[in-house]
């Protein structure tokens, strides 16, 4: 990112949650006005406890589903549970925070001419029938199924930003996020590097989902952020979709193996059913990102393991 570029007020939906932190503190480590807003459906305010005293950090407890007027030059939206139980406990509040959410951030957007990002998944592909997936793939998507209220939220929410673009000239932004991983995740999250880690630090039995042989591919949290800020900075003219992500691919068993190489609590493997419509395979194509954003992840699995290992400690 244009490290020189001068302060911005920056809005972050979704800002005390996983991902919205680590952008909160890249934003303001870069000496930029940052109001999180969140109403830590997903997060606790541990979170952003470290920014709250910050001169340039403002909080504000809000549920994106509702209006907002504020004086912005920069949205990141990020609101929205992202882990399956998480989204699945109240799967009509899910869409709702990504299509109203949407609508309304869109809605500030226009007002203010600021300029919006929409944190937007892989999910977006569904369970794909293509690999890896590159942006131009429309994916295989159930409409009714239980992950439904997550992927077809995003998918419309994809929607309406295309079309306030086409609409109304918004500048816009659209990053289609792959598995990420790192400190400040849950540890009850039940997504599978949170799960895994956890498990094996109280020495329980790690929970393969199936056989094990799906694949999914390992973003570290650093490496996503870095990504997100260089595609709010890039050239009008480039919206996305744009996939951000780690193109290694690992089976969720090689996972389990890794974890428990690392933390030797005499945990052993146990099987459980798969849950539905879980995607087999799911490596990003990152070809656009590296072409027009210059980017990549630098930070391998190995790497980035140990330090999420080392903050689940601590929290222990
Ligand atoms: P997270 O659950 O830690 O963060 C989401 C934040 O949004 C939480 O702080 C939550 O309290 C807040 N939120 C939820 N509903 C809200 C509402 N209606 N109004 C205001 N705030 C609300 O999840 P995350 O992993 O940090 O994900 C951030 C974004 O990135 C999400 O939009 C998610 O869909 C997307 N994403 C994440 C991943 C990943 O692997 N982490 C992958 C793909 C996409
Ligand atoms: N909106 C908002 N903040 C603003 C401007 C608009 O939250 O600063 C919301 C507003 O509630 C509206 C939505 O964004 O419902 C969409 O706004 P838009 O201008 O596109 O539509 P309209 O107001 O015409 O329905
Ligand atoms: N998974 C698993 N054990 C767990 C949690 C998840 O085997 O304790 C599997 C899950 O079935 C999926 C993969 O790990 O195949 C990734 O799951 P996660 O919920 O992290 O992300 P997503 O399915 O959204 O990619």
């Amino acid at each position: 990112m244009n490290q020189s570029s001068p302060p911005q007020r920056i809005l972050v939906t979704g800002g005390a949650g996983f991902l919205g932190s680590h952008l909160c503190d890249r934003l303001l480590a870069s000496g930029h006005d940052v109001l999180c807003v969140d109403n830590f459906y997903t997060s606790t305010r541990r979170n952003i406890t470290h920014l709250l005293e910050h001169p340039n950090f403002e909080l504000i407890r809000h549920d994106v589903t509702f209006p907002l007027y504020v004086e912005i030059d920069r949205i990141y939206n990020l609101a929205c549970p992202a882990s399956p139980i998480h989204y699945q406990r109240d799967p009509v509040q899910t869409t709702k925070t990504s299509v109203h959410g949407a609508i309304n951030m869109l809605g500030l957007a226009k007002r203010t001419g600021a300029r919006i990002l929409q944190a937007s998944t892989s999910e977006v592909y569904g369970d794909p029938e293509l690999h890896p997936q590159p942006e131009s793939y429309w994916g295989n998507v159930n409409p009714i199924g239980i992950r439904s209220c997550y992927d077809e939220g995003k998918r419309c929410a994809e929607t309406l930003f295309f079309d306030y673009r086409r609409q109304h000239n918004l500048s816009i932004k659209v990053a289609r996020i792959f598995n990420t991983y790192g400190p400040r995740m849950l540890p009850n999250d039940g997504r599978v590097v949170s799960n895994f880690i956890n498990q094996a630090l109280r020495g329980d039995s790690i929970t393969i989902y199936g056989d094990g042989s799906q694949t999914r591919s390992f973003c570290y949290v650093d490496d996503l952020v870095e990504g997100l800020l260089r595609l709010m900075e890039s050239d009008e003219e480039i919206t996305g979709p744009i996939n951000l992500g780690n193109p290694n691919e690992f089976s969720i068993k090689e996972l389990a193996e890794k974890v428990v190489n690392l933390i030797d609590n005499g945990s052993n493997i146990v099987y459980e059913p798969l849950p539905q419509d879980d995607p087999t395979q799911r490596p990003p194509d990152i070809g656009q990102a590296r072409k027009v954003l210059g980017w990549e992840p630098k930070i391998p699995l190995d790497e980035g393991l140990p330090i999420t290992i080392d903050f689940f400690k601590g929290l222990m």
